[in-house]
């Protein structure tokens, strides 16, 4: 059976690709664990070297894996020349792991004891659509520097670069059977990742719905398991701030990627007192955000996945809906959605509790830093977020108190190769990247030996 691909600029089918049944990811995963005892012996040294080589050829290949993003996906350009180059990055950064990965040396009476670093074995990665890239790099970098074979699902409308990543690391000596990419749907290839005893460890990115499925079929085999999930993060604007660059830049710490980010400050929430001036200096950055064809260099937004994700995204702003103001869409093909501002709004509204996944935006206003954290929290994620403000203290006390995993202060980053993601409450579960992933992706052992009587 294949699937058609369709690009979400121009709604034409780019590639046809065959979906892996049942019997071809059990084979592929036999497969998997004869190759991982292999992959475990090869001297460290040399998987690091591996790993950096596959590194440059994702660096030759920058150009090529951007295109195929934009027309796959929709990104923009410059966000999917960034998403090729995280993938270079995050594989030179691991590519340090193999020779670093270290077990500790413990004070014992009678003896010796040490710990050691084992690989997990075959690690079953799924990935979604909306980062097709960066987060299949974020699974499989860490997991083969720490010594484990890799099958790995992409997203069913988003394949095509995952698919040729593969064929890099391969082309740059990884053998094939240690990183397997079996493109298929989530309920035949991801499902049975969950139910094969071999596949000793899930990484699963995706949707709260389907990660919590994910996290009980693990449990039957208390099979490891690390979630990326939703998220509803809140972009903190103190009056004190410098407003214009707040206002200036909460456009995209929504709207980029269409608010396909699970890390999109997709409430903001402004203090009362600067309400009204700060939405008159939001109105003309969100009605300036070029929406257009993402392949031109200036577009800061593409299109959305799909005409499901589209109307998903449109029934948070139904007739009537209190529309503050909005960007604008180009003509024609293509599944696009105006980058929209929903002000004012009932606080028990969908479009302020529910993760929308779209270019749509609530503004909330607070009274006070104690109001701001009650309001911030009052969610069942916690992903990210940013805090706007002069003041140091606040800035401190506000990140320790609002509950997410990943905050910035007058900034929107979240997200570096070298420092930990990952989420409080049902955002997820573990962590991804920095120093310490690759403990998610090894079994600590520990042998003690007896040198005296
Ligand atoms: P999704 O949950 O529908 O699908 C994610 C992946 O899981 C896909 O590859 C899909 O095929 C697979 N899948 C679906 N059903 C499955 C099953 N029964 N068994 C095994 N695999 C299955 O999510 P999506 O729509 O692709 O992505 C959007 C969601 O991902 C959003 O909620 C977003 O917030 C979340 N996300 C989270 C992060 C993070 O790091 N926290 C990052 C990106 C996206």
């Amino acid at each position: 059976m294949s699937h058609d691909v369709i690009s979400p600029v121009d709604e034409s089918v780019i590639a046809s690709i065959e979906q892996v049944d049942a019997d071809g990811v059990d084979a592929a995963i036999e497969r998997a664990v004869r190759a991982q005892s292999e992959w475990a012996s090869v001297a460290p040294g040399d998987r690091a070297r591996l790993l950096r080589r596959a590194a440059e050829a994702i660096d030759a290949a920058i150009e090529e894996l951007a295109q195929l993003e934009v027309r796959n996906s929709g990104h923009t350009i410059s966000n999917a020349r960034w998403e090729a180059g995280n993938v270079r990055d995050v594989l030179n950064y691991y590519a340090g792991a193999p020779e670093r990965h270290f077990g500790r040396q413990i004070p014992v009476a009678g003896g010796v004891d040490i710990t050691f670093r084992e690989p997990i074995g075959v690690v079953g990665i799924i990935v979604p659509w909306n980062f097709p890239m960066p987060i299949a790099s974020w699974g499989f970098a860490p997991a083969l520097a720490a010594g484990n074979a890799v099958v790995l699902k992409p997203a069913e409308l988003t394949p095509l670069t995952a698919m040729r990543i593969a064929e890099l690391c391969h082309e740059a000596g990884i053998p094939e059977d240690v990183f397997q990419v079996l493109a298929g749907r989530g309920s035949v290839v991801g499902w049975r990742f969950v139910t094969h005893e071999a596949v000793r460890k899930i990484c699963f990115t995706g949707s709260t719905e389907v990660g919590k499925r994910i996290m009980a079929g693990c449990a039957d085999q208390v099979k490891r398991v690390t979630l990326e999930l939703g998220g509803k993060s809140a972009n903190i604007v103190f009056a004190d701030s410098d407003l214009e660059r707040a206002a200036a830049t909460a456009p995209s710490s929504v709207f980029d990627n269409a608010g396909q980010d699970c890390c999109a400050r997709s409430r903001l929430l402004v203090e009362r007192s600067v309400y009204d001036r700060f939405l008159e200096l939001l109105e003309p950055a969100v009605k300036s955000f070029r929406v257009k064809d993402p392949s031109a260099d200036d577009a800061e937004m593409g299109p959305l996945i799909s005409a499901e994700q589209r109307e998903a995204v449109a029934s948070f702003v139904p007739e009537g809906a209190p529309v503050a103001f909005q960007g604008s869409v180009p003509d024609g093909p293509g599944y696009w959605f105006p980058p929209t501002v929903l002000a004012p709004i009932a606080p028990g509204a969908r479009a302020v509790t529910e993760e929308i996944f779209g270019p749509v935006l609530v503004v909330v206003p607070f009274d006070d830093e104690a109001d701001a954290i009650r309001i911030a929290n009052d969610t069942p994620y916690g992903l990210s977020g940013s805090i706007w403000t002069r003041d140091v203290g606040r800035a401190f006390r506000v990140a320790r108190a609002v509950e997410t995993g990943a905050l910035s202060v007058n900034s929107h980053s979240s997200v570096r190769y070298s420092t930990p993601f990952g989420g409080f409450k049902q955002s997820g579960l573990g962590r991804e990247l920095g120093p310490d992933a690759l403990d998610g992706f090894s079994e600590v052992k520990n042998v003690f030996i007896q040198t005296g009587e």
